[in-house]
């Protein structure tokens, strides 16, 4: 069995062709992105474009690239990617560049291999791991989780401007903590599992170590970063945790595989309850999840839980507007997170769906528990369940 197992499953790690960050480097998009192609499309939506129209039009002036911006339908859907590929294709264009949150980045790379051209990701928030994988999540037009779309290649460029993640809004960077913490509770559960990755093999010596990377750094650095991105600053810390929930957390995942965490987050995408969460915030819901299945030490899960709520994400199924839904609610999660695609069966153990609908029920009690210990406020539900973030729901 050990032979087939080595022909089937080699070790793999991808990765985009560059990766590029610092404060103010979007005014050089021009200059990196001008090798990889000659007639870039930029695929965004209204707030993003006026904070940046001025700076990349300045800076694919000075490259010598034409500047035609496309407007993001609002949902990366399968048809919204064959739009955007249309509208590439008719216009003549060689790159698409997702400038944005994570939607609109995994719709661009969905358009860029439609349309048979390459892709650049620009992420002007930190709320995710999407930018550098060459997966995109497709969802419904209902915001549901529908299915992972895999690509030949990662984008060519990876360009974070660590100024525009501190001028947003302090929860995407909360929340691409959350996504980017999950990535070493997942890696190392498949590691154990032997499973095979989002890259297609068994994870690299490499791939685990950045993992584990991103954990140190954001334990470290979280908090701090958190405080100076409220005041819209750049420290050090906040360069390592944009780096860690980018760069890291995204080689991390799809080259070290994902789990349970992004199985239960897929599950919590398919009832309407949760849609006012974006995609880190129902990840660490995931995270926490996939710890009471291990059997992690309770030390352990404590830990994560007071560290995360302290943070600001969400711990409990009362902040994910699941607080008073009724069983058969709950049944709909857990259908959806233990479906025979779902990335949970990468755990070294079955898991069924039982499991997953105890595991979560416990998520509540032991949320209200150690907030309750930490002297943190009793969790809250949701204002309204109506209050949707529309971007960055995404891997
Ligand atoms: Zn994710």
């Amino acid at each position: 069995m050990a032979e087939t197992t080595a022909i089937r499953a080699p070790r793999s790690l991808i990765a985009p062709g560059r990766y590029v960050q610092g404060r103010g480097v979007l005014a050089e998009l021009g200059r990196y992105v001008a090798p990889i192609g000659s007639m870039p499309l930029i695929l965004t939506d209204a707030v993003v474009k006026e904070l940046t129209e001025a700076t990349v039009t300045e800076s694919f002036r000075r490259a010598g690239l034409p500047v035609r911006f496309e407007k993001f339908g609002g949902i990366p859907t399968a048809a919204e990617a064959r739009r955007v590929a249309d509208v590439a294709v008719e216009r003549g264009c060689d790159v698409i560049v997702g400038l944005g949150g994570g939607t609109v980045i995994d719709t661009a790379k969905a358009a860029g291999d439609n349309a048979g051209i390459r892709w650049v990701s620009v992420p002007t928030v930190a709320s995710t791991d999407a930018p550098t994988s060459a997966l995109s999540v497709v969802y419904t037009e209902e915001g549901a989780f529908e299915s992972y779309r895999f690509y030949a290649r990662n984008p060519d460029l990876v360009l974070v401007d660590t100024q525009l993640v501190a001028n947003a809004p302090v929860r995407f960077l909360v929340a691409g903590v959350g996504d980017a913490l999950a990535t070493w509770i997942e890696a190392r559960a498949v590691q154990r599992a032997s499973a095979t990755t989002m890259a297609g093999g068994l994870a690299t010596h490499a791939g685990i170590a950045l993992a584990r990377l991103s954990w140190d750094i954001l334990w470290e650095n979280a908090m701090p970063a958190v405080e100076a991105v409220r005041q819209n600053l750049v420290t050090p810390a906040v360069e390592a945790v944009v780096e860690a929930n980018t760069l890291l957390s995204g080689l991390g995942f799809e080259s070290g595989g994902l789990g349970a965490a992004h199985a239960v987050h897929d599950g919590l995408t398919a009832v309407p309850h949760t849609h006012h969460l974006v995609h880190g915030e129902k990840v660490n819901i995931g995270s926490i999840t996939q710890l009471i299945l291990e059997a992690a030490p309770t030390a352990e899960i404590r830990r994560f839980v007071e560290f995360t709520a302290r943070l600001g994400l969400p711990t409990t199924l009362t902040e994910a507007g699941l607080g008073d839904a009724d069983e058969e609610v709950l049944r709909a999660v857990v259908a959806a997170a233990t479906a025979p695609e779902e990335t949970i069966h990468n755990l070294p153990f079955p898991v069924s769906a039982d499991d997953v609908l105890d595991a979560l029920k416990a998520v509540e009690v032991l949320g209200r528990s150690v907030r309750a210990e930490a002297g943190l406020p009793e969790p809250q539900a949701p204002e309204s369940l109506r209050t949707r973030v529309p971007t960055a729901r995404m891997a």
